[in-house]
């Protein structure tokens, strides 16, 4: 099996998190703990795939986060040519995880079945659980579908050999994180099913969730299915620009190399 190579790219960022609003029942630490906001790169010898496709200017000051650039600096900066991109996937329906609906004209969209069924369904009744949501967001992939251009999966799944998607739920009832054959083993690309490090390493869930029981338990599986106690990219976190090199130089801050062998 052929190693992917894989990239986080940043594209925005939240300075004023805490600590007491990153952790179900809070920190008894208060203080800072910023958000970074990522699209990740799959490059293959043959393809390259896309989880996530961010949000833009319009979404950034909606929500008073900061853009840094858009997500596609990040990605032609690897040489990865948003037009050329014929597969993407989207781990969940959040607002900063499948907005920028035009950047991959050519792309079809893997979602898990139970995501859209949820985005699209009673939860939407519910103010604290549609606030993650956006109108617009659920409207486009809905276009997407009528287009043809949207595949369902159901579990766990293989996209190609060396990539699978694995439902995993929790923090949104559809949720799947990824898992890539790389030079390091088995990596997995966790998206929100872990937003820190923090989160995973010691059990406590992101506040957002469907359903609590089941955020702890992707913590366990995800270690399942990493080759190294490390290969698990969690989905907010600065520290993975901390720990792992930049693709290129020039791109410190913006684009990381996630086979490469952590720094620390
Ligand atoms: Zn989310
Ligand atoms: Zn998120």
């Amino acid at each position: 099996m052929t190693p992917y190579e894989i990239y986080a790219i940043r594209y925005a960022h939240n300075p004023n998190a805490k600590r007491s609003t990153n952790f179900i029942g809070g920190d008894p630490h208060d203080g800072p703990m910023p958000l970074d906001y990522f699209v990740w790169a799959i490059k293959g010898p043959d393809c390259n795939y896309i989880l996530d496709t961010g949000f833009d200017a319009a979404m950034a000051a909606k929500r008073q986060r900061q853009m840094l650039q858009s997500p596609a600096v990040g990605l032609r900066a690897i040489g990865v040519e948003p037009d050329a991109v014929q597969d993407v996937i989207l781990s969940h329906m959040h607002y900063d995880h499948c907005g920028n609906y035009d950047m991959f004209p050519n792309a079809r969209y893997h979602l898990q079945e139970k995501e859209m069924a949820y985005c699209t369904g009673r939860c939407i009744c519910y103010p604290g659980l549609r606030a993650p949501f956006e109108e617009e967001d659920v409207v486009a992939i809905v276009r997407k579908l009528f287009a043809g251009r949207v595949a369902f999966h159901d579990g766990v799944e293989e996209l190609a050999p060396g990539l699978t998607l694995h439902h995993v739920g929790g923090h949104s009832k559809g949720l799947q994180f990824v898992r890539v054959w790389t030079r390091r083993g088995w990596m997995v690309l966790a998206a929100d099913a872990s937003h820190f490090y923090a989160n995973m390493e010691e059990g406590r869930a992101f506040p957002i969730v469907h359903n609590h029981e089941e955020t702890l338990a992707g913590y366990a599986t995800m270690r399942l299915l990493s080759s190294q106690k490390n290969g698990i990219i969690p989905g907010h976190d600065p520290l993975v620009l901390a720990r792992y090199p930049a693709a290129a130089p020039g791109l410190e801050g913006i684009v990381a190399r996630l086979d490469a062998d952590p720094q620390g």
